[in-house]
């Protein structure tokens, strides 16, 4: 099956002056990926015609079908139309149907038709007029040469509609568009090398019609698979064949798939058992608690946090023992674990999970250099404990720690700690 090429242009000389964030063309690609359409290049040119013009040209050389925002509105600066009338070598004229979507729109609004809001049904003869319901600038789709283009305004909300309502199912019925299957792996605990040194024989042998993205975030690995073919169910088979294969050698670290976060994850298995939670954090600050109580129902396995971070209250709140932390200091295995054995106490609940560091910029010493962080889990038999040596990032160890400690949890979950 032959790729399907698209190209996207954005307009206007807010975006190169960087007051607005080109958004359109990230979401436009996203749309585009759905369907199988390839996204090969997205420009951005000023009000200027000789960009634009340009941009036309070189995007019509490369690409199979063109999309352009921007540029649409009455007055003098919006260009668009009027060169692509020219590109397409063609004139300009009223269209009735146009004039009376602008009218009503007007009417409906108790506004005063203008003449420059009547210029904006005069459209290129070549173009299918697209009515815009969201606003007044019509959409404007070409088809010539087996390329298409489709005009639309840049105002995010209007563009959205004339996509989803006409541009999408138009690229459907007019190219043939493959079907694209995506399914992704959630892993966490283990570097984005690592886990491509760990499944790269595996990841050699899949079959081409399947690739593999890794998508990395702090703490977090996604492992992305993407099918192509015409078939959804049987590219959904085929993805599963290669899960089925890649999970025995990731199993320590994956943990769910496609949206399903850690602390989803986490509070799911906790529901599952019957079992209950408390947290007490020192260097991140609330974080963690944060991540729990993100997803909804959390009240249901999660008790409560004790934010001691300063040491008196470490050891009046918490209670633990003063001489522990003169012994060890607050950043310490033995300080962490009653940190965790204590919440968990005070809380009375199943697991008990704490956290003690240095996240930076500055407070480190020779012997524990910023970034160096204690996280525990205590279940009331056994207390695990596990020393991170994180960066000098201080939000980045923040976020690092939230997700290590959520992790040693799961692997306590997993009774995979020992
Ligand atoms: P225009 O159709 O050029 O008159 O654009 C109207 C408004 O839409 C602009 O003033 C911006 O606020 C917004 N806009 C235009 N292009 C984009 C874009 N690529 N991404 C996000 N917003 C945009
Ligand atoms: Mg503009």
């Amino acid at each position: 099956m032959r790729t399907i090429k698209a190209e996207i242009i954005t307009v206007g000389d807010e975006l190169l002056y960087g007051q607005i964030l080109d958004t359109n063309s990230q979401w436009m690609s996203a749309e585009l990926d759905k369907i199988g359409v390839r996204v090969v290049r997205r420009t951005t040119v000023g009000d200027i015609a000789e960009d634009m013009l340009t941009a036309f040209k070189e995007a019509e050389s490369r690409a199979d079908i063109i999309l352009i925002t921007g540029g649409l509105g009455p007055t003098k600066d919006d260009l668009t139309k009027p060169l692509l009338a020219q590109y397409f070598n063609c004139g300009m004229e009223m269209v009735p149907e146009a004039l009376e979507e602008v009218r009503q729109y007007f009417e409906k609004r108790g506004r005063e038709l203008t003449e420059l809001n009547r210029q904006q049904a005069v459209l290129p003869t070549k173009c299918t007029y697209i009515p815009n319901k969201m606003g007044t600038a019509p959409g404007m789709w070409f088809y010539e040469n087996g390329k298409a283009w489709m005009s639309m305004p840049g105002v995010p909300y209007e563009m959205k509609a004339l996509m989803t309502d006409y541009v999408i199912p138009m690229i459907k019925e007019t190219f043939d568009t493959p079907v694209i299957y995506h399914k992704t792996i959630k892993t966490v605990g283990i570097g984005e090398s690592f886990l491509a040194d760990l499944i790269s024989d595996w990841e050699d042998a899949l079959p081409q019609h399947i690739k593999l993205a890794y998508l990395p975030s702090p703490g977090l690995v996604r492992m992305r698979l993407t099918a192509q073919g015409t078939d959804e169910k049987l590219l959904s088979k085929d993805v599963q064949a290669q899960i089925d294969k890649v999970w025995p050698l990731i199993s320590k670290y994956a943990y769910g798939f496609d949206l399903e976060t850690l602390e989803q994850h986490i509070g799911q298995r906790l529901m599952a058992n019957q079992e209950t939670l408390a947290i007490a954090e020192s260097c991140s600050g609330g974080y963690v608690s944060h991540m729990i109580t993100s997803v909804p129902g959390s009240s249901a396995y999660f008790r409560g946090s004790i934010l001691p971070y300063h040491n008196e209250h470490k050891i009046n709140q918490l209670k633990v023992a003063e001489s522990t932390i003169a012994a060890h200091g607050a950043v310490s295995e033995e300080t962490v674990s009653e940190m965790a054995a204590r919440v968990r106490e005070l809380f009375g609940t199943t697991y008990g999970i704490a956290t003690s560091g240095i996240a930076g910029p500055d407070g480190g010493t020779a012997e524990k250099p910023v970034g160096t962080v204690w996280i525990a889990v205590a279940d009331g038999t056994q207390t695990f404990a596990k020393k991170l040596m994180l960066t000098k990032d201080r939000m980045l160890n923040i976020q690092l720690t939230g997700v290590s400690v959520l992790n040693l949890l799961r692997q306590r979950l997993n009774n995979n700690l020992h």
